[in-house]
């Protein structure tokens, strides 16, 4: 669980302030100390753009920037569950309606901070790579398909 695209521990614990401390999905209050336990209030840090290993592997070859985004606030989202479970399990295996804002396309033109996410604590918002947000419109089915 290291490499470039990991959350830093600073990091996670801007993520975790931003959010409350809260599934930002279903806004279940989640415990510190259970992060990436497979218990009631345990929780882990979704990465909204997957890592995609190519890419990894691609940068240290020098063919494609790194993408350092992938490690900073925007892309992080706290979610109850681990990977396989709860809600960050519904997102893996998505299930979720993509317009959520939970899961962004690596191939699309739109980066995580510039996508828009429902939250469960603050509504419609955009996410910020320095732990803040702004409150966003909710997108229309038009935007989802440009
Ligand atoms: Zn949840």
């Amino acid at each position: 669980m290291t490499g470039p695209a990991e959350f830093k521990p600073e990091m996670v614990q801007d993520i975790w302030e931003r959010d409350g401390g809260r599934c930002a999905l279903c806004g279940l209050g989640l415990h510190w100390d259970l992060r990436g336990k497979p218990f009631e209030r345990g929780w882990s840090v979704h990465h909204r753009e997957d890592r995609g290993m190519g890419g990894v592997k691609r940068a240290r070859k020098g063919r494609e920037q790194p993408r350092a985004y992938l490690a900073l606030a925007a892309n992080g989202v706290l979610l109850c569950g681990t990977g396989t479970t709860g809600c960050h399990g519904k997102v893996t295996r998505e299930e979720l309606p993509e317009r959520l804002g939970f899961s962004v396309s690596r191939i699309g033109i739109r980066r995580p901070v510039d996508v828009p996410l429902l939250h469960a604590l603050h509504g419609w918002v955009l996410l910020d790579n320095e732990g803040g947000y702004a409150p966003a419109d909710e997108p229309d089915e038009e935007e989802m398909a440009a």
